[in-house]
């Protein structure tokens, strides 16, 4: 549609001339009835977008694609912890999500009611996500790691009729049974769901709880040949909500639209990703994530893209594991996270090199920062261009990237590139308020109103919330706050420098754990570090540093941890300055996190500062959070 079009002049058409520019980019889906208004942004800052048009996400994502690619691949599953690889068509899936459509109308579910979804990485995952999209319930996915509490408050929130689970989930061979979990979580939950829809998969026996639980694969028999039209909903009608956690203990759950999200992802389809209709996209994240929700399930879909459902680790049955599936499905785009690309980096690159990836155009990366030692061996392994995101489960796609569908653009390592479209990016002084309009300002990335389609409507049922939390945190002014620094260069490309609230003050200069973190890891003895301020006497606070080393052998070798620490120290000394530089530099081999590869530096902090770590229900591997304290306390004594 602009293919001669500049990028800048694309993005400024898409803030100065906002209706023209997404009223076009709405043609990219299938509309039941079109929209009177382009944004109603007449009650800041709720913008609602294309009010007035009927439409629904599961027909834009399965029913529209059987005229033309009813027998080619819609989803792929493919699972290394059960061995079990299975594919379904377009024609396929539309059967499937009519089935789990016609079982949640038979439970009872109608349009507008929350259906929350616990669920390991399985195709009936996915039936369930598009069945609500088909009969307009709203899906509220819970990462399959949480544990019962974290559950049982997200069940509370949302009052779902119907809960659809399965016996477990399975992880490095390791069976991880759910159904103990979701009992627990419902018997702490003041709200009852009426029914809980049990996938058994057959690898944890669990106890039904009769006039409940319903068994998925009996219920399936009674509706195969179900038929459940797409029920046509406004474009403002949620189509899901997502928790997210945020500095209070009560998780926000992110609310998002269905036109709005349609548009903004057909549109990043095309103008950021580049995928095809007929091409295959694999993304490695889990459906309890955003990225999951936008890039394994709807957002290819919506492009008449195979999409990739992989359960399992990046480096089993060995480290070429996902190398050979974009071989052997013709992966054409492929998304994952700077925390897997580290993982795979301990070996060897050869694992990657030897499939045949011609088929692959970009691999993208999103989630956390990705800093350039990571960046530049994953581009040389691939010879692939290798494209930073930097989004939000707030905004559900991305607000920086290159968008190559648009103009191609060079990447510069250590930034996610430029403002996307749609996104009115400023960078704001935290103190005054004040843009910061000369390039290499560090101020914290803001967005103007009204956010574009596809990003967060609302908290769910807080209103005030989601005023108070987003739009209020700069002084003087209403604006969408992401809660991170950055600077931009002067050609327009960010850098993010970590969490506002992540910010360190060493005896009075403001640093960013993330600044410091860079300059570590560019030693290349060094896999991975994170960097914490921690409260000091003197100083106010001081940075402490804790870094996997590429070489696991130095970690019983007091001397060379002696060394190595030096060095470390002389090299932040010399890229950012004495300030910067930690107070100690341990060595661990794995650093705590989240399941999704967030880095727990909070909870890093608060063993430092000898504090309860608090809630660790997301945390992937305790043992990391342990070798920490063992550190700390061999170091008191
Ligand atoms: P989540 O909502 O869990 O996806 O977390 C969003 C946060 O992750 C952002 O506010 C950033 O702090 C961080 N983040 C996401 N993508 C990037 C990226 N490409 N570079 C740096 N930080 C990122």
């Amino acid at each position: 549609m602009h293919a001669s079009v500049g990028y800048a002049e694309f993005h400024r058409r898409s803030i100065e001339d906002r209706d023209a520019f997404w009223g076009e980019q709405a043609a990219l889906v299938d509309w039941h009835k079109p929209f009177d208004r382009v944004c109603n942004y007449d009650n800041p800052p709720f913008a609602r977008w294309f009010e007035g048009g009927l439409i629904n996400l599961c027909h834009n994502a399965v029913d529209r694609h059987l005229k033309d690619r009813a027998d080619q691949n819609a989803l792929i599953f493919v699972s290394t912890e059960t061995d079990t690889e299975r594919t379904y068509s377009f024609r396929q899936l539309h059967a499937e999500v009519q089935r789990m459509a016609a079982i949640l109308r038979a439970e009872g579910v109608k349009k507008g009611d929350r259906v929350l979804i616990y669920m390991p990485m399985i195709p009936e995952a996915a039936f369930a996500m598009l069945a609500c999209a088909r009969i307009g319930a709203i899906h509220s996915v819970v990462f399959g790691g949480f544990a019962s509490h974290s559950l049982a408050s997200r069940i509370e929130d949302a009052t779902p009729v119907t809960i659809v689970s399965a016996d477990a989930g399975s992880r490095n061979g390791k069976v991880v049974p759910y159904k103990p979990l979701l009992d627990e979580a419902i018997a702490l939950s003041v709200h009852k769901p009426t029914s809980v829809l049990m996938v058994d998969r057959g690898l944890a026996p669990f106890t039904s709880v009769p006039g409940r639980d319903v068994d998925y694969a009996s219920a399936r028999q009674l509706h195969l040949d179900a038929r459940v039209d797409c029920e046509w909903v406004d474009a403002t009608h949620p189509s899901y909500t997502l928790y997210t956690s945020g500095t209070t203990g009560k998780p926000k759950g992110v609310q998002r639209d269905t036109g709005g999200y349609a548009v903004a992802l057909a549109a990043s389809m095309k103008h950021i990703y580049m995928g095809e209709s007929g091409e295959t996209y694999f993304s490695t994240s889990d459906i309890g994530w955003v990225v999951g929700h936008s890039y394994i399930i709807y957002g290819p879909l919506i492009a008449g893209m195979a999409t990739i459902m992989y359960e399992g680790l990046p480096i089993r049955p060995d480290a070429g594991i996902w190398w050979s599936l974009v071989e052997k499905y013709k992966v054409s785009v492929m998304f994952s996270a700077p925390t897997a690309v580290r993982v795979l980096k301990k070996y060897d690159a050869a694992l990657i090199a030897k499939h045949d990836l011609s088929s692959l155009k970009a691999l993208f990366l999103a989630g956390e920062p990705l800093d350039e030692p990571t960046a530049k061996w994953i581009s040389e392994a691939l010879g692939k261009p290798i494209i930073d995101n930097y989004w939000q489960t707030e905004t559900g796609w991305p607000i920086l990237s290159i968008c190559n569908g648009v103009e191609k653009a060079p990447t510069k390592f250590g930034s996610p590139g430029k403002a996307v479209y749609g996104y009115n990016v400023k960078l704001l002084d935290d103190q005054t308020g004040e843009e910061l309009v000369g390039g290499n300002q560090k101020g914290v990335v803001a967005i103007e109103g009204p956010l574009p389609p596809g990003c967060m409507q609302t908290v769910w049922q807080d209103d005030e919330r989601f005023v108070k939390t987003y739009w209020s945190s700069v002084p003087g002014r209403m604006v969408y706050s992401t809660f991170d620094w950055g600077i931009r260069d002067d050609e327009g490309y960010y850098f993010i420098l970590g969490r506002t609230d992540d910010v360190i003050n060493v005896a009075g200069h403001r640093l960013g754990t993330r600044e410091i973190e860079e300059s570590i890891s560019s030693h290349p003895r060094i896999a991975e570090v994170a960097v914490v301020g921690v409260a000091d006497q003197l100083k106010g606070q001081v940075a402490m540093a804790f870094a996997v080393v590429r070489d696991a052998s130095l970690l019983t070798d007091e001397a060379a941890k002696l060394k190595l620490e030096g060095e470390v120290m002389r090299l932040v000394d010399e890229q950012l300055g004495a300030v910067a530089r930690p107070s100690r530099v341990q060595f661990v081999s794995l650093l705590p996190k989240t399941r999704s590869g967030k880095m727990l530096r909070r909870a890093i902090q608060a063993v430092c500062e000898g504090r309860d770590p608090g809630d660790l229900t997301t945390m992937d591997d305790p043992s990391a959070l342990q070798q920490i304290k063992d550190l700390l306390a061999k170091t008191v004594t």
